[in-house]
């Protein structure tokens, strides 16, 4: 079953805005889009900003599509991943009256995103004292006839557990009903494989991914929607007509020339031994509770006074994320790998602290 027939039916049946670059036509003189006839560009390598952008650029989809293993009609290029969810939410969910799932705790844009749009949510709470495991069972059991969209963030930001192994049942699960949309901008740090390899087994499944982390481009806004071409082709009649900036689309371009993807595997080898070895030498710590195992490119810690640890790193200039407010977090900081240096800085700065 398509499910096209889950989404907003007046955007379905939309007719979509018709911008300049989209009309098929190429000239030397170029007249159609208001835009000032000079290039005030300095560099001569750079783009003609006085131009509106590509909408989406063929030579970066192919790019992304390739890296990523998919064909470049299932792929979407958008301002972030934030971006994709922002148009899923619009695409699927009638305001005031369909909701959508997802874990706590789990990425904080989901809920934001939800409520903006006047979506209902509901999140299953995972376990500490589990492991932050997840029951499928207990998932499925908040899903209703008005569960448009499910977020799985695997890894999950900030718990760092990987929740790859129950997508392909939970896809069949939701079949029809809702799209499962597995957040993957961690990946690239996990000993899995994408779940967009499994976009040809369902076609509620999506997959978002990002360049902001493991390739370093968080500055540039490029983010990806994976996933069946009805739905890719929905997004896309409702984003808006020049999503991407010139200069993000080069610096994207720059980041993934083959010599460029090497050093992001190097980069991303060494931070996955630095998140093993910094795990291990917090863990034993007087001042540690817990440091759950990761597969992202961060931990979370339980502290036994997470305030003081927080200040403690302050006052030697590390700034690290406080999550004790959080339900079922108390205590809880979130650590981002940082360069051996900066790990060795962390480690040291803890270790002068009492429990
Ligand atoms: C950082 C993060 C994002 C945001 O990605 P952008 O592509 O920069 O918008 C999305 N999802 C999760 C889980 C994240 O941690």
């Amino acid at each position: 079953m398509s499910l096209l027939l889950r989404a907003r039916p007046e955007l379905v049946a939309l007719k979509p805005y018709a911008s300049a670059r989209r009309s098929g036509y190429t000239a030397r003189i170029r007249l159609d889009a208001n835009e000032l006839p000079w290039d005030e560009t300095e560099d001569a390598r750079s783009d003609a900003l006085n131009r509106y952008p590509e909408p989406q650029p063929e030579l970066l989809r192919e790019r992304l599509a390739a890296l990523y293993r998919v064909s470049t009609e299932r792929l979407w290029i958008g301002r972030g991943s934030d971006e994709a969810i922002d148009l899923l939410l619009r695409a699927f969910c009638r305001a005031g009256r369909d909701n959508v799932l997802a874990l706590a705790p789990s990425f904080g844009m989901y809920r934001i995103g939800a409520t903006v749009h006047d979506a209902r949510f509901r999140a299953l709470a995972l376990d500490a004292d589990h492991d932050f495991s997840l029951d499928p069972t207990a998932l499925l059991a908040l899903v209703d006839d008005d569960t448009k969209l499910v977020f799985l963030c695997s890894p999950n930001n900030p718990s760092g557990t990987l929740f790859h192994q129950h997508i392909d049942a939970l896809a069949s699960a939701l079949a029809g009903r809702a799209l499962l949309v597995v957040d993957e901008a961690y990946i690239e740090f996990a000993d899995a494989p994408s779940a967009c390899g499994l976009i040809e087994h369902h076609a509620n499944l999506a997959v978002l991914r990002t360049l902001s982390k493991a390739h370093g481009l968080a500055g540039a806004r490029i983010g990806s929607l994976i996933g069946r071409e009805e739905i890719v082709d929905l997004v896309a009649r409702i984003a808006p007509p020049y999503p991407l900036p010139a200069p993000s689309v080069r610096a994207a371009l720059r980041a993934l020339e083959p010599a460029a993807l090497v050093r992001t595997g190097e980069r991303i080898a060494l931070l996955v031994g630095e998140r093993e070895r910094l795990r291990a030498a917090l863990a034993h710590l007087p001042a540690v509770r817990s440091a759950w195992p990761s597969a992202g490119n961060f931990l979370l810690l339980r502290f036994a006074d997470a305030r003081r640890a927080f200040e403690r790193l302050l006052a030697h200039d590390i700034l690290v994320r406080d999550f004790s407010t959080q339900p079922g977090l108390e205590n809880c900081l979130r650590i981002s790998i940082g360069t051996p240096a900066q790990n060795e800085a962390v480690i040291a700065a803890l270790s002068g602290a009492c429990p």
